[in-house]
């Protein structure tokens, strides 16, 4: 049978990322690949606390609840970000199945097909996913090590005069990087300016090496009228809870929310139950701590092996916090090519060339650092370094004799 799919389905794609996961998922591959937390570091006991207090509070956690969310969630929520400098109300506030939810809803209500968004190159895969599938031109801007590079950005907000500029200010996916304050400024300038909306995606904001370093969010520079911004339970607390937060303008979360009717009535609100018992009884700043620690330890030792590979040419920059290291490798290394004899060997990375949104850099690829002890990362490290060592010399060799 031929079935009739819509005509916008020819613009969904797979996710490089995912497919690499169902790979690496099965049998004993160290994988480098996904943005995973490490399994050992959820804090279960408290989540199975917040759930038995949900359990025992009686049944309405267990009926529908608003759309935007059960409210005293938000309430805690307003306080988080308020110690970020966010400032915000319940009602600006809208509880997602995850913030990869936020983004899709985002683009619904806002985009129509040959609408611009502005990004980063390379951003972050699946938001360019939701992008694509709403039929959205994206326009690269870019990037250096500070953030969007400022003439680049102005000159393609002139040119493209977008609907929106898509940003991971801090510790991005998957770069790694964080951008300075000057950076942020401007382009909170030039958005106002404009009369273009941000969209502040900081899932990794909560995971910073250095704890007495802040980053204000874009967010919290704007008066809240030009910028939204979403977060996640999913890297502090537990992805499978699916629950992550936009919070933006009244009339942009008033719409959002009828598109949530229409998506999925509500959220599932006994995750928002059990984790408002869960910020509210259990230090949660305690255990993001810890993960700072741990992930920081882990980071060192894949920067410390990094620095200990022999690949003249390789380059990174050393991440301020996040998941990710992004390294470039010799030129004539082309890591989607050998992904495959990366797995076979034990040890899966994504390669990088799916993050681009333009001129993708075939010779880089993305690390994760959190999910893996520093065990795993060392022997996972050596592998990768031989299959990239092998390649290179092979390469060497092809140039000698050709
Ligand atoms: N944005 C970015 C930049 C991410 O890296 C992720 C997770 N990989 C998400 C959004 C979505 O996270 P979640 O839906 O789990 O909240």
């Amino acid at each position: 049978m031929r079935y009739g799919f819509a005509k916008r389905v020819q613009h969904l794609q797979s996710s490089a990322v995912r497919d690499i996961l169902k790979i690496t998922n099965k049998g004993d591959v160290i994988s480098f690949a996904g943005g995973l937390p490490d399994d050992e570091l959820f804090p279960v006991e408290a989540v199975q606390h917040a759930f038995t207090k949900t359990f025992e509070s009686g049944g309405k956690a267990f009926q529908y609840d608003a759309t935007e969310g059960y409210a005293p969630l938000r309430e805690v929520l307003v306080d988080r970000m308020g110690k970020k400098g966010i400032a915000s109300s319940v009602d600006d506030i809208m509880l997602t199945t995850g913030s990869q939810q936020a983004i899709d809803l985002f683009a619904r209500v806002m985009f129509n097909p040959g609408d611009i968004v502005l990004t980063e190159n390379p951003t972050y895969l699946a938001a360019v996913q939701v992008f694509q599938s709403y039929e959205v031109k994206i326009i690269p801007v870019e990037t250096d090590e500070h953030g969007m590079v400022p003439e680049d950005l102005d000159d393609k907000m002139k040119k493209y005069k977008p609907k929106c500029v898509y940003v991971v200010p801090t510790f991005s996916n998957p770069m790694g990087k964080v951008w300075s304050l000057e950076r942020r400024q401007h382009l909170l300038e030039t958005a106002i300016q404009k009369k273009v909306i941000i969209f502040e995606d900081d899932p990794y904001g909560e995971i910073k090496f250095d704890s007495s370093q802040t980053y204000t969010p874009i967010s919290a520079l704007d008066d809240g009228s030009h910028t939204v911004y979403t977060s996640t339970f999913s890297k502090t607390v537990v992805p499978a809870l699916r629950t992550g937060w936009i919070k933006g303008p009244h009339q942009i979360i008033r719409i959002m929310a009828q598109a949530k009717q229409a998506a999925d009535l509500h959220s599932n609100s006994l995750a928002h139950h059990a984790l408002y018992h869960l910020c509210t009884d259990f230090d949660l700043n305690g255990h993001i701590k810890n993960l700072r620690r741990t992930y920081y330890d882990r980071m060192k030792v894949m920067q410390r092996l990094l620095d200990q590979a022999e690949l003249p040419g390789l380059s990174y920059t050393v991440p301020k916090g996040g998941m990710f290291f992004w390294v470039e490798l010799p030129e004539d290394i082309d890591t989607t090519l050998l992904l495959n004899t990366a797995v076979k060997k034990g040890a899966a990375y994504v390669p990088g060339a799916p993050f681009y949104v333009a001129d993708a850099k075939q010779n880089t690829m993305r690390l994760n650092f959190t999910h893996s002890t520093q065990d795993k990362i060392e022997k996972g490290m050596g592998i990768l370094v031989e299959v990239f060592q092998e390649a290179a010399s092979m390469e060497h060799e092809y140039q000698k004799t050709n």
